[in-house]
């Protein structure tokens, strides 16, 4: 293959899949690490056999073989994590080393070679913060440990903080992207996300299992909406420095959500309502909205979401 233009670690994930495919589309080398904790190489199918496509199975924990890969191309898309309710639950430490450990080796070697860098944080980073729309500047509740997601959403914030000191003290060329829901095919059911989880439940007849009242509201994008806002970002030098929220600010209600799988997958389900503390465990509560402010976003690269809620559920 060619030099690789991108390094994207995470490639073989949903997200990153998707990217990776987005890449190559636009004939662009690309150089997938990954260590298939989650990742899949069946997301890879497209990829795999393409003269300007290399996949290469490893951890972002291996500063050797990052700092190897980092020298060989131009900027790296930095999606590697380890994510999921349940692995966070159950290894809170694991997967914060993991996830700040990753990102100080990618950043360390992007330093190093003055490479670009794109990365991956989450709207979790907001804690619970319920008022929306949410901005960039909206006050964080960093790493509540009252929220089961707390080493992650600690562990993306120290993600933040690492890339803003880099690049203040030895001016690093990042950018921060905190995702907000995303959904589209090759999304593991595994996660508990919770448009997977309904369709699954729906397609099998079983109930949809509702936590809390049903009326906190959430917003989801689809995947292509989300690397069509990494494109228009990847190769924008005002963009450098900045931090932009990609979501989509079509609210609903879980309840509504429900109903409208349901219907959508023409299923006989029922909804099945769980409290929190049911659920998660006493004292748990999950915050009334998560609404992204997206117009940093389209101010700086004139994106925009070609797809709505129906296209996301089809
Ligand atoms: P995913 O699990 O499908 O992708 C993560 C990828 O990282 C997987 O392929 C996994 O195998 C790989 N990985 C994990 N640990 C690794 C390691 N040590 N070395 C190399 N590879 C490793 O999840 P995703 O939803 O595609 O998430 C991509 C990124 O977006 C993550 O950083 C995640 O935190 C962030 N994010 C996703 C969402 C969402 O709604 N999907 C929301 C907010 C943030």
């Amino acid at each position: 293959m060619e030099r690789p233009k991108y390094l994207v670690t995470g490639g073989a994930g949903f997200i990153g899949s998707h990217l990776v495919d987005a890449l190559l589309a636009r004939g662009e080398p690309v150089v997938v690490l990954d260590d298939l904790s989650t990742g899949r190489m069946e997301n890879l199918a497209g990829a795999r056999g393409q003269d300007n496509f290399k996949f290469v199975h490893g951890s972002v924990l291996d500063a050797s073989l990052v700092d190897e890969l980092v020298r060989d191309c131009d900027s790296v898309m930095h999606l590697a994590a380890a994510v999921g309710v349940k692995l966070i639950v159950e290894q809170p430490l694991n997967s914060f080393t993991i996830n700040t450990k990753g990102t100080e080796t990618v950043i360390g070697s992007a330093h190093r070679y003055g490479r670009r860098v794109i990365l991956a944080s989450t709207s979790e980073i907001y804690g619970k913060n319920s008022s929306g729309p949410l901005s960039e500047t909206s006050d964080r509740i960093l790493g509540s440990p009252s929220i089961p997601r707390w080493s992650y959403s600690t562990a993306k914030a120290v993600d933040e903080i690492l890339a803003e000191l880099y690049r203040r003290e030895y001016g690093l060329r990042s950018t921060i992207v905190r995702f907000f829901n995303t959904v589209g095919p090759r999304q593991s059911p595994a996660y508990g996300m919770v448009i997977p989880r309904f369709a699954r439940q729906a397609v099998r007849g079983e109930p949809l299992t509702v936590y809390g009242t049903g009326e906190q509201s959430r917003c989801f994008l689809h995947v292509a909406d989300v690397v069509e806002a990494l494109l228009s970002l990847i190769d924008l030098p005002d963009a450098v420095g900045e931090t932009f929220n990609i979501g989509s600010d079509e609210e609903i209600s879980i309840l509504d959500l429900a109903e409208r799988i349901i219907a959508c997958a023409e299923s006989t389900s029922s909804v099945n309502r769980l409290s929190y503390s049911e659920a998660y465990g006493p004292g748990f509560e999950d915050m009334e909205r998560r609404v992204p402010d997206t117009t940093k976003l389209r101010a700086f690269t004139g994106w925009q979401p070609h797809r709505n809620l129906d296209d996301v559920l089809a």
